[in-house]
């Protein structure tokens, strides 16, 4: 132990970090008008409430027989004659008495009809006065029939503000006659990472690697995170471990962006240059969360736009976007839902190294219902976030035995 040593700042609790980091998270004013096709995964500016009922008028969701009830009671098994033919998209007119009609799926039930009876339990028989059917029973009020409204009531709110748009829900707005859609605009940022060992596929061959060189991998992660959440990304690529280029890189990233996102540099060693660059330049707080993997992590502001710096180490990057980054960029598009959720599943393994930070293990849902550990919980092991489907959200100082109940939050609900 380094007696000289100040004593360390007490690690920041999960919760906490993303509470106070949501709190810088201003919802961006500027909103849009974009196409329903092209409205999905952004988040809705404003409610649309529906200006008709869905569906528009009662119809069948059956092909059979538009039939009045009563009249099949006293046909008492007699046939009754076809007395019309309603297609999806035509309009009947009112069923004359004793008589039913021929419906298909979507088309609106006639006046004086109160039930349809699917075509397979009628018989049919045609004669040149007309077709007849006979009925296997008697059928039920209302059955087969979708009701005028059962989906959505006229003047219902159906799509609200701080929604994220879902393939879904673009077809519900699709659904009210809405062809545009208003979203927030999108959140504009800066990725670079930082590092000197650093080198690019496709610049440098596998055989060519100097010593201590390695590929870089969160900057292919990272830009495509980003995109999936809606943001545009301008990649500034690789800024060498230099004060006055991480000073550079952060100028221009601070111009015209909501945010710049950086890797690497993030801890306090000689080559972590980050915090002296954001600090000459605007504010920044470092902080230690207490999780594992991921702990260094660092908010600040650079000229107006936003700064988070993410650790190097590629799963610890990996999984502090997913836990961090990833609701601040929805709360920055005013996504009021941003919780991750998770669900109870049993571990099919042990975690006998209980840590004491909450700990995010990479884990394979396998066909047995249970979770699979990856064997390799480092945090520079990117094969375990590939082979993993999820991670388990582990309370800090929790020992798991094969069996029991543990959270498990799943990557593809994380990465949509
Ligand atoms: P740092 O946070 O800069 O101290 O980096 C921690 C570890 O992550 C080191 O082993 C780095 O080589 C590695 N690392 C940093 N940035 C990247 C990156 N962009 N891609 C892959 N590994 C990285
Ligand atoms: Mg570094």
């Amino acid at each position: 132990m380094n007696a000289l040593r100040p004593p360390r700042a007490p690690l920041k609790p999960l919760d906490d970090a993303l509470i106070e980091l949501l709190g810088f998270a201003t919802a961006l004013s500027a909103v849009e008008w974009v196409s329903t096709f092209d409205a999905d995964g952004r988040a809705l500016a404003q409610d649309f409430v529906s200006g008709l009922q869905v569906p528009p008028q009662d119809n069948s969701s059956m092909d059979g027989y538009a039939v009045r009830r009563a009249d099949v009671v006293q046909a008492n098994g007699q046939a009754l004659s076809v007395s019309q033919r309603i297609a999806a998209g035509t309009a009947g007119t009112e069923l004359a008495p004793m008589t039913v009609a021929r419906i298909f799926t979507g088309a609106p039930i006639p006046a004086g009809a109160d039930a349809v009876v699917m075509q397979e339990d009628c018989e049919l028989t045609k004669t040149d006065t007309g077709d007849t059917v006979r009925l296997a029973g008697v059928p039920d009020l209302g059955q087969w029939i979708r009701r005028a409204g059962e989906d959505v009531t006229q003047g219902a709110v159906v799509l609200s503000k701080g929604e994220r748009l879902t393939p879904a829900s673009i077809g519900l707005a699709a659904s009210i006659g809405l062809h545009r859609l208003s979203v927030v605009r999108r959140p504009k940022v800066a990725l670079f990472s930082t590092g000197d060992e650093l080198v690019m596929p496709g610049d440098v061959a596998p055989e060519a690697m100097k010593p201590g060189a390695i590929y870089n991998s969160n900057r292919f992660f990272l830009r495509s995170l980003l995109v999936r959440l809606g943001c545009e990304v301008t990649d500034l690529g690789i800024v060498p471990d230099r004060l006055d280029a991480t000073q550079d890189a952060l100028r221009a990233a601070a111009q015209d962006h909501d945010l710049i996102l950086t890797s690497g540099g993030v801890s306090v060693g000689e080559e972590d240059h980050i915090k002296p660059a954001v600090q000459s330049l605007g504010s920044l707080d470092l902080w230690q969360i207490a999780i594992k993997p991921g702990k260094p992590f660092a908010y600040g502001k650079v000229q107006g736009a936003h700064f988070i710096g993410l650790p190097g180490n590629p799963v610890s990057s990996f999984v502090t976007f997913l836990l961090l980054v990833r609701p601040f960029l929805l709360r920055l598009q005013g996504v009021s839902d941003v919780a991750m959720k998770s669900v109870a599943i049993p571990a099919h393994f042990t975690w006998a190294r209980a840590d004491k930070r909450r700990e995010f293990l990479r884990v394979h849902r396998n066909a047995a219902g249970g979770l699979d550990l990856f064997s390799n919980q480092s945090s520079g092991v990117l094969t375990s976030a590939v082979w993993g489907d999820g991670l388990v959200d582990n309370p800090a100082g929790q020992v798991i035995q094969a069996g029991d109940m543990v959270r498990f939050i799943s990557f593809s609900e994380l990465l949509a």
